[in-house]
C-alpha cells in the first residue's frame, strides 16, 4: 500500500471544495472495497477524505411521494427500513442477496454504486488490464472469463459490475443525487454507470470532483408483483453470473408494465425498455416471457468461458417473470 495523506470533510460543500483540483484524492467511507483496492496496490489515492461525518444517512419520504436514500445510509440499514421493505421489496432482496451481514453494515449506498469489478484480472497487477492500466490490454477476453459481460462489451474491456443494489434501482427508475463545484445534479439510474468502450477506465459518469449526496426512488415500487433472482455460484457470499431484477403491474392476468433489469451480463446494469414493452397489454404467459428473454440477449457475445451465460440471461428472465406473476396468484 502507497502512503496517503488524510482529511475529515464536516459538510458536502468542505467535501466537494476539498476533492476539487485533486485528481488523485478519494472518498472514504464504508471502504469495502476501496481499502481492498488500496492494500494491493491497485488504486493508489493520494489523499483520502473522510466523510462519514457527513449528515448524508437519513431515508426518508419525498414530496413527491418517493424514497431518498441518503448516500451514507448503510446497505445493511436500507434494506431492512421499513419503507423500504414495505414498498421497495425487490431493493430489500436485491441487497440482501449481495455481500454479506459484516459487509452490508459497513458499505454505504453511494459506495455501493461506485464499487469496481471483481474482473480477476483487474486484481491482478502481473496482467495487462485496460481498466487498471489504460492501454495495456485486456486478459480477459482471452483469459478465464467465466464470469464476464456477453452485452455492451467492447474489445477494451469484458467486465461486468458487481452490483445487486444498482440492478434493483435500474429496475425501479432511480435518481443519483449529487453534488459538485457547479451545484447540484441528478442523474437517472440509467445514464450512472457507463458502458466501456474505449475508456473502460471511467466506470460512472459522476465527475471527479462530485459527490453522491442520496438515491432517490419515485413512488413506484412494484411491491406486489416482483422478484430479485441471482444466479451464482454459491448461496452467499458471491457475485451473480446473471441477475434479473423484475417487477411487473399486472391486471386481470394482463400486463400493464414490465420493469426488467439484469446483472452479472454487463458493465453497467442492463435495462431494454424497449424489450420489456413486448409485455404490456399481453397476458402473463412463459411463451410471452421467452420472447422478451429473447429481446433482451439479442446479439450477445460469448467469450468461451462465459458463453453459457447467453442461454443462462434467458432462461433466468422467464423464470423471474414467472415467479414475480406467481406472487400475485397467491397473494
Ligand atoms: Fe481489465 Fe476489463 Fe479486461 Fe478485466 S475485462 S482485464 S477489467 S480490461
Amino acid at each position: 500500500m502507497r502512503s496517503f495523506t488524510y482529511s475529515s470533510a464536516s459538510d458536502v460543500a468542505g467535501a466537494v471544495e476539498e476533492i476539487s483540483g485533486q485528481p488523485e484524492a478519494k472518498f472514504i467511507a464504508g471502504g469495502t472495497n476501496l481499502l481492498d483496492l488500496m492494500k494491493i496496490d491497485v488504486m493508489q489515492p493520494r489523499h483520502i477524505i473522510d466523510i462519514t461525518r457527513l449528515d448524508l444517512a437519513t431515508i426518508e419520504e419525498t414530496a413527491a411521494g418517493g424514497l431518498r436514500l441518503g448516500a451514507l445510509a448503510t446497505n445493511a440499514e436500507t434494506a431492512y427500513h421499513e419503507q423500504v421493505e414495505n414498498r421497495y421489496p425487490l431493493l430489500s432482496h436485491a441487497i440482501l442477496a449481495g455481500a454479506t451481514a459484516q459487509l452490508r453494515n459497513k458499505a454505504t449506498d453511494a459506495g455501493n454504486l461506485l464499487q469496481r469489478t471483481r474482473c480477476y484480472y483487474f486484481y491482478d497487477k502481473a496482467t495487462p488490464c485496460n481498466k487498471r492500466e489504460p492501454g495495456t490490454g485486456c486478459a480477459a477476453i482471452n483469459g478465464i472469463n467465466r464470469i464476464h459481460a456477453i452485452l455492451g462489451e467492447s474489445e477494451h474491456c469484458i467486465a461486468t459490475h458487481p452490483s445487486d443494489m444498482a440492478v434493483a434501482l435500474a429496475a425501479l427508475e432511480a435518481v443519483v443525487l449529487v453534488s459538485g463545484p457547479e451545484g447540484e445534479r441528478a442523474i437517472p439510474i440509467a445514464d450512472f454507470h457507463r458502458l466501456p468502450g474505449n475508456t473502460p477506465h471511467i466506470d460512472t459518469n459522476l465527475g471527479e470532483d462530485e459527490i453522491i449526496t442520496a438515491i432517490e426512488l419515485p413512488a413506484k415500487g412494484f411491491a406486489r408483483n416482483y422478484t430479485y433472482l441471482k444466479v451464482r455460484d454459491r448461496a452467499s457470499y458471491a457475485f451473480a453470473l446473471v441477475s434479473v431484477a423484475a417487477g411487473l403491474e399486472i391486471e386481470g392476468g394482463t400486463i400493464k408494465e414490465a420493469r426488467i433489469a439484469l446483472g452479472g451480463v454487463a458493465h453497467k446494469p442492463w435495462r431494454l425498455p424497449h424489450a420489456e414493452a413486448l409485455l404490456h397489454g399481453q397476458p402473463a404467459t412463459p411463451e410471452n416471457f421467452r420472447k422478451v428473454a429473447e429481446a433482451y440477449i439479442a446479439g450477445a457475445t460469448g467469450y468461451g468461458y462465459n458463453t453459457f451465460k447467453i442461454e443462462l440471461a434467458k432462461r433466468a428472465i422467464v423464470r423471474a417473470l414467472q415467479q414475480a406473476t406467481e406472487m400475485e396468484a397467491t397473494s
